[in-house]
C-alpha cells in the first residue's frame, strides 16, 4: 500500500486533513482523481445541526432609502455593514461579485471536507428591495449558475437547473424594510426564489420609530408581514432592544405585542441590542449624554425576560450583532451573550422555548417523537404549527397556512392551503445517502405534509401549495405535488 492510500484511509486522521492530502497529491501528479475518495472524505462530512449549509452572499454598496440614527456608514460597504464583519470581508475583496463569493466560500468548505449538498443562501447587504429589479436578477443568475456549476442563460433555466444539481439550494432570504415590501417586490422576491425575508423592525412603538428616525410606522410592519405571510413566505424580524425611548419595562412589552398580537408574530427574530457606533448620529446623542445605553448587567436582564417569553413558535436566530468589539463605543460588546444567557437560565431552572432552543441533538435521535399541532392566529389566516417533538427535543416541524382570502398575487394560489416551512432538524445528510437513521431521513417531513394535508381538507381546501425552494421541488413531486407558477400544488379534494 503507497503511504498516500494508508493516509487516506486512516481514521485516526481528520477527514479535512485527508482531503488536503489527497487534493495535494492529485494537483501534483502522483494521484489520479477518484471521484469515490472525493465523495468518501466530504459528502459524509457535518457542518451544522440544522442540517443546511448557509452562505451569506453581500450586494454591492448602494443607497439606502433608510437614515437610521444608529445604522453606520463605511465607505466602500453597503449601509449598515462594517468590512470586518464576517462574510463581509470576503466579499468586499472580491468586488462583491457574488459568482467570485460563492466560489471562494465553496473552496473553503469543501477543501476543510464539509458538506455542500444543501445550501442555504443568505442575501446581506442594506436593503434588497431598493437595488434595481435588473441587478437583483443577475446577482441571482451569477449565485445560481456558479452552484450549478454550468452556464444558463437566464435565471428561469438556472434554477430548473438546480432541482436536479449536485449541490440544490434549499432556501433563499434577502433582508429589506418593511416599507420596501409591496405586491410588486413579493411578486419579484418570489421570481427570484426567495423563500424568507428577513425584515428591519426594530421597535414596535411610534415614538421609539420616530426618535430613531425609521422612516416607517408599525401599520406597515403589519402590511409586510401579512403580504409576505400570504405568499408562503418565512418572517424574520430584526428587533433592537434598548433604543433611545425605550426602556426595559418596554422592550418586554415590544417583544409582548410582537409574540402576541396577531398581526405580528415573526417566525425567526434577531435581536440585536443598540451598539453605538462612531459615525452615527446615535454616537452624537450619546456624546452630548443624551442616549445612555443600559449596564450590562441590566441589558442582560432585558434580554434574559425577552427569551422567557418567546413563543415556541419563533426561533431567535441571532442574539447581539457579531461586530468587532472596536467598532462599538457603548452599548454591549459581548458576542457571547447567547451562552451567557443560556448558562444563567439554567441556574434559574428556566428554559427559552424557542425553536433554537429545543432543536434536537446528536444525542437525542434514539427518541421516539410525537406529534403536536399548535395553532396560530395570524392577520388574515389561521395558522398550524406542526412538530414532533419529544422531552422538550424539537425533530421537526411545519408551518401551514389557511388564509381566509386567497393572495391575489399568485393566481396559482387561489384556494389553497399554504406550507409555508418543512423543516427536520439533525445532521446535514447528502440527499443521496437514503439508509441513514438520522432525523432527517426518518420520514418525519413525510408525515407532517401527510399530517396537513389532512388539516386543509378537513378546513375545506381543495388544494394545497409549498413555498418550495428550487432545489427542494424534486422532493415535494415524489410527494404527489406538481410545479404550478412559483410553487408546489396538489390537489387535496379526494382525501377523506
Ligand atoms: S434601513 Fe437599514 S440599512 Fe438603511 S439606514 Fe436604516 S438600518 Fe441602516
Ligand atoms: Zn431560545
Amino acid at each position: 500500500m503507497s503511504s498516500l492510500t494508508q493516509l487516506l484511509s486512516d481514521h485516526n486522521i481528520k477527514k479535512s486533513a485527508r482531503l488536503a492530502a489527497y487534493r495535494q497529491a492529485v494537483k501534483s501528479g502522483t494521484q489520479s482523481r477518484s471521484p469515490q475518495i472525493e465523495k468518501d472524505l466530504t459528502t459524509r462530512a457535518v457542518r451544522t445541526l440544522s442540517g443546511v449549509t448557509p452562505f451569506a452572499v453581500m450586494t454591492k454598496p448602494f443607497v439606502c432609502p433608510g437614515q437610521c440614527t444608529f445604522c453606520p456608514l463605511e465607505l466602500g460597504m453597503p449601509k449598515s455593514y462594517l468590512s470586518d464583519e464576517p462574510a463581509a470581508a470576503r466579499a468586499k475583496s472580491l468586488n462583491f461579485d457574488p459568482a467570485k463569493q460563492i466560489e471562494s466560500r465553496l473552496t473553503q468548505l469543501v477543501e476543510t471536507g464539509h458538506n455542500t449538498d444543501k445550501i442555504e443562501l443568505i442575501v446581506i447587504g442594506g436593503t434588497f428591495s431598493n437595488y434595481p429589479a435588473s441587478y437583483k436578477r443577475q446577482f441571482f443568475l451569477d449565485m445560481i449558475n456558479t452552484i450549478n456549476g454550468s452556464v444558463s442563460p437566464n435565471l428561469e433555466a438556472a434554477q430548473l437547473a438546480n432541482e436536479t444539481a449536485e449541490r440544490r439550494i434549499v432556501g433563499i432570504s434577502i433582508e429589506t424594510r418593511p416599507d420596501w415590501v409591496d405586491e410588486t417586490e413579493v411578486k419579484l422576491l418570489r421570481k427570484l426564489g426567495v423563500t424568507k425575508v428577513q425584515l428591519g423592525v426594530q421597535a414596535l412603538d411610534e415614538t421609539i420609530l420616530k426618535r430613531i428616525n425609521r422612516g416607517h410606522s408599525l401599520e406597515s410592519v403589519a402590511k409586510a408581514t401579512r403580504l409576505l405571510k400570504d405568499a408562503g413566505i418565512k418572517i424574520c424580524y430584526h428587533f433592537m432592544p434598548n433604543l433611545p425611548g425605550s426602556n426595559p419595562g418596554k422592550d418586554l412589552a415590544m417583544a409582548r405585542l410582537m409574540y402576541e398580537d396577531p398581526r405580528f408574530k415573526p417566525d425567526f427574530l434577531k435581536i440585536y441590542p443598540v451598539q453605538v457606533i462612531p459615525g452615527t448620529a446615535l454616537y452624537r446623542e450619546w456624546e452630548k449624554g443624551e442616549y445612555v445605553p443600559y449596564s450590562e448587567e441590566l441589558l442582560r436582564d432585558t434580554l434574559l425576560s425577552i427569551k422567557l417569553i418567546t413563543p415556541r413558535y419563533c426561533r431567535i436566530d441571532r442574539l447581539v450583532r457579531d461586530i468587532s468589539k472596536k467598532w462599538v463605543a457603548a452599548g454591549t460588546k459581548a458576542t457571547n451573550m447567547r451562552q451567557y444567557l443560556q448558562a444563567e437560565l439554567k441556574v434559574q431552572g428556566k428554559v427559552c422555548q424557542c425553536i433554537r432552543c429545543r432543536e434536537v441533538k446528536a444525542a437525542d435521535f434514539t427518541l421516539d417523537p410525537d406529534l403536536n399541532d399548535e395553532v396560530i392566529e395570524t392577520l388574515g389566516a389561521t395558522e398550524h404549527l406542526l412538530t414532533f417533538e419529544k422531552a422538550d427535543r424539537l425533530f421537526s416541524l411545519l408551518r401551514l397556512r389557511l388564509p381566509t382570502v386567497s393572495s391575489a398575487l399568485f393566481s396559482e394560489l387561489k384556494g389553497c392551503a399554504i406550507i409555508r416551512e418543512l423543516h427536520t432538524y439533525g445532521k446535514t445528510v447528502a440527499h443521496t445517502a437514503k439508509t441513514s437513521s438520522k432525523t432527517q431521513h426518518r420520514g418525519l417531513g413525510k408525515k407532517l405534509m401527510a399530517q396537513a394535508e389532512q388539516i386543509a381538507r378537513q378546513a375545506g381546501y381543495a388544494k394545497i401549495a409549498v413555498i418550495s425552494s428550487i432545489g427542494t421541488r424534486d422532493y415535494y413531486r415524489q410527494l404527489g405535488y406538481e410545479r404550478l407558477g412559483y410553487y408546489m400544488v396538489k390537489n387535496i379534494s379526494s382525501l377523506h
